[in-house]
């Protein structure tokens, strides 16, 4: 790659679990070569130093779960608005992004799926797109939430069959578990390494549990179209519903959607307190309208919904998705004192990197990619670098 030496002086930074004041990140070739204290500034050219002073820095933002942004779709625009994705992002900290899709027809699928596998090994700078999130092919009629069920959309073997033709692209599928059809897509998850989330699903504690030992390994959107912590057991005493074997089970990887809207604070401060701590992701599951001002009808996943300030509402007044941007999400569970800085952090960027088994980026050390963004003391992104070039900020 052979990039100039960029150096980010006088941040706060994030490393290990701690911060740092006033260091010096040496970048070199897209991956972070040095972390230097202030007695040891290197010498190089003042136009390729970046001054941070005052700032925090943090491993780029990666969201698991988002249909968009700033009027921008995931699964509509083909590979031009992916690549646009690309672009956008890094306004918000994020360096690193899954594109979702919804249950479509076969050739709708197809095309994104060849889409987001010529936007993955696109060269130009901006966030990466780390393969698709893929949810609504096997999702309970009764818990579909703003996931249609229509007659257009692709067969269950027309899907697998998408998802062994482009085998290197779809990076996690959400399942109802309960639901015979999504026995052969659980295999082919299996098969292809694809991490199976439940979601979207009336499966009880029993049977979350049961899917979780299988090799569900995921849950989406937590409390969101699936049963809740506690539900009424056969005598009408309170009994756990799935989202507490979720939160419980320190080895399934969960995502929550911190807007204050899809789950009061007070349920994202009790997810987050009783969840393992690595094992917590935060997701957006935004959709275009994220990052505008638009406030009205606008359609969505083939339906209307009425996007408000705060988020996008279906014709039944259930959130229908997101216009949460991941920053904003950071911001949220810090003021509700759901976790500490430092840990919101970590469920934005390493849990979510590890959860893709990728180890080379979500943390701030020597050898990864240097894939950072930098936040004021207001927690606002004031730029970002994707392996160490900057796409976004002054
Ligand atoms: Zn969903």
């Amino acid at each position: 790659m052979n990039q100039r030496t960029l150096v980010i002086k006088g941040g706060i930074v994030f490393v290990e679990d701690a911060w740092l004041e006033n260091r010096f990140l040496v970048i070199q070739d897209g991956c972070i070569s040095a972390i230097l204290s202030a007695s040891d500034e290197p010498e190089v050219a003042d136009s390729d130093v970046f001054n941070a002073t005052g700032l925090y820095l943090i491993p780029g933002l990666i969201d698991t779960h988002t249909y968009g942004v700033e009027g921008i779709d995931t699964y509509t625009g083909g590979l031009d608005a992916l690549l646009k994705l690309r672009q956008i992002f890094p306004r918000y900290g994020v360096t690193g992004f899954l594109p979702s899709v919804p249950a479509c027809s076969r050739g709708e699928i197809a095309n994104v799926a060849e889409s987001c596998e010529m936007a993955m090994a696109s060269t130009d700078h901006g966030a990466t797109v780390l393969g698709l999130f893929s949810e609504g092919m096997s999702a309970h009629v009764q818990k579909s939430g703003a996931q249609r069920q229509t007659n257009e959309a692709c067969t269950i073997e027309e899907f697998i069959e998408i998802l062994y033709r482009y085998p290197n692209v779809f990076r996690i599928i959400t399942l109802a578990p309960e639901l015979e059809k999504s026995t052969p897509i659980f295999a082919a998850c299996q098969d292809l390494e694809i991490i199976a989330s439940l979601g979207h699903s009336i499966a009880n504690n029993e049977q979350a549990a049961e899917a979780f030992v299988s090799g569900y390994n995921h849950v989406t959107h937590l409390y969101n179209a699936m049963g809740q912590l506690v539900e009424e057991g056969k005598d009408g005493a309170p009994s756990p519903g799935p989202a507490a074997g979720a939160l419980f089970d320190d080895e399934v990887y969960t995502e929550i959607i911190a807007d204050g809207f899809h789950v009061p604070p007070e349920f994202v401060r009790i997810a987050l307190k009783t969840k393992h701590p690595d094992k917590m992701v935060l997701v957006s599951d935004s959709m275009r309208a994220a990052g505008t001002s638009f406030i009205g009808k606008m359609s969505f996943l083939g339906q209307v919904v009425e996007v408000t300030e705060n988020v996008a509402l279906l014709d039944t007044g259930r959130p229908a998705a997101s216009i949460l941007t991941l920053d904003k999400a950071i911001r949220n569970v810090v003021m509700w004192n759901a976790a500490s800085l430092k840990g919101t952090i970590r469920m934005a960027t390493k849990n979510a990197a590890r959860m893709l088994s990728l180890f080379d980026r979500g943390q701030i050390a020597i050898g990864y990619r240097a894939d950072i963004a930098a936040l004021d003391s207001d927690l606002n992104v004031q730029a970002t670098w994707c392996q160490g070039v900057q796409v976004h900020g002054i």
